[in-house]
């Protein structure tokens, strides 16, 4: 009997934002292979008869390769296991879901996707912001940073429209990068960011710029996003924060 494969998102951190469905499958779970990202809160709801498996990427080191995740994977649900591969936000966004689910079918293994809250989301749930506010924005784009801080653009002008929402997934310490491209691309460079840090977590934090200021940006602690966009303006207006005092600020443990 051949067992099954969940492909779980577990959201941003807050246990509270899993979904029912990956909640009920954490807890039927035999096998739990777990990105590094999923919060302490969420793997304490992993029963303690399931063996947990961190294959995580940290800052970029790889511990566990993507082909030896996948062989992990399938081998446990050859052996008839309930396997959930556990994801932060959901699984389909810069996720290497693609990659796990070719290799599932592959090996003709059944599997489900169960949704999660992608960090976007939960960042903008965090720091009350409407994403599409019609009257600032009319498309929203979720891009990594890594692109802008390795390789050489692509042709997108959604990215940097300033009738767009742009959420920059892996910023990492590229703030420079980032304002570089867009700033180039032609957004103004007044235009409103919001650095936010750990959303959805006891410790999470928020930082608003402007496109131009976006360089001088204290490194927050990682994992986090920039919302870049006029959506995010009032922030600035009221210096930001929620009314919370601006925490002390750490750095990225990234480095
Ligand atoms: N599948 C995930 C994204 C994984 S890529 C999702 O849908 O959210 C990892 C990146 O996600 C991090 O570098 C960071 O940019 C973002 N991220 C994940 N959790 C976050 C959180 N709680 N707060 C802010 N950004 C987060």
């Amino acid at each position: 009997m051949k067992g099954m494969v969940y492909l779980v998102g577990a959201g941003p951190g807050d246990p509270e934002l899993l979904t029912l469905k990956a909640l009920r499958a954490l807890r039927a779970a035999e096998v739990v292979l777990t990105d590094a990202l999923v919060s302490p809160e969420i793997l304490d709801l992993i029963p303690a008869t399931a063996m947990t498996i961190h294959v995580g990427k940290r800052c970029g080191r790889i511990s566990i390769s993507q082909a030896e995740i996948n062989r992990l994977m399938v081998e446990h649900a050859n052996a008839g296991r309930m396997v959930v591969r556990l994801k932060s936000g959901d699984p389909l966004v810069f996720g290497r879901a693609g990659e796990e689910m070719e290799a599932l079918r592959e090996a003709g293994i059944p599997f489900e996707v169960v949704p999660g809250i992608t960090a976007a989301l939960g960042a903008a749930a965090a720091a009350q912001i409407s994403l599409t506010d019609r009257r600032y924005a009319s498309r929203l784009v979720f891009a990594t940073a890594q692109h802008a801080a390795e390789k050489p653009a692509s042709d997108s002008p959604a990215l940097a429209s300033s009738e767009s929402t742009t959420v920059l997934y892996m910023p990492n310490d590229h703030y420079s990068q980032i304002a570089d491209e867009l700033l180039r691309r032609g957004m103004p460079d007044d235009t409103p960011c919001l650095v936010v840090s750990r959303a959805c977590r006891a410790e999470q934090q928020f930082y608003p710029t402007t496109l131009r200021e976006l360089p001088e940006a204290p490194g927050l602690p990682s994992p986090a996003v920039v919302i870049v966009g006029r959506v995010t303006a009032h922030h600035l207006q009221s210096n930001g924060h929620l009314g919370l005092e601006v925490p002390a600020l750490q750095f990225a443990d990234c480095g």
